[in-house]
């Protein structure tokens, strides 16, 4: 498991615009459309805007039509997490980066096979990555330096 990433409230404001810490942090979610990435179709890697640990590929995304980035598969399994999550009506299933436990969407059971899945992620808990390569470690890394 990678080593995970604790910062405090202010450390996160500092790094994050005010979106970002209320998606990532306060678990908000953007309105639908407006994010950066829901009509993303360049190839590349999707990283945790926190931490840079690599989330989602262009190769599991698709249209889902809700206006929010969709996948239906993580980049890896481990680099993501789950929660039950009952803050709305229905209980739904939280998604979080498995490093610094950034809040990053829902996942839900009617997405596309292979998965089934619909990982429904916020553009501003992500940041994009342009070109076929995985995301590797020392980019991660140098996240954490600055
Ligand atoms: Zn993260």
């Amino acid at each position: 498991m990678p080593d995970k990433i604790q910062k405090s409230e202010d450390e996160w404001r500092k790094q994050l615009s005010p979106e970002q810490f209320h998606v990532t942090r306060e678990h908000g979610t953007e309105r639908a459309f407006s994010g950066a990435h829901w009509d993303q179709k360049e190839p590349g890697v999707y990283n945790c805007i926190c931490c840079g640990q690599a989330l989602f590929s262009s190769e599991t995304k698709f249209d889902s039509g809700t206006g929010w980035p969709s996948y239906w598969d993580p980049i890896a399994a481990e680099n993501v997490a789950t929660k039950s999550d009952r803050s709305w009506f229905t209980t739904r299933t939280e998604v979080h980066c498995s490093r610094c436990e950034g809040h990053l969407g829902h996942v839900f059971e009617d997405g596309p096979e292979p998965s089934g899945l619909r990982y429904c992620i916020n553009s501003a808990s992500l940041a994009f990555q342009p070109g076929h390569e995985r995301s590797s470690e020392e980019k991660a890394n140098s996240a954490d330096n600055d």
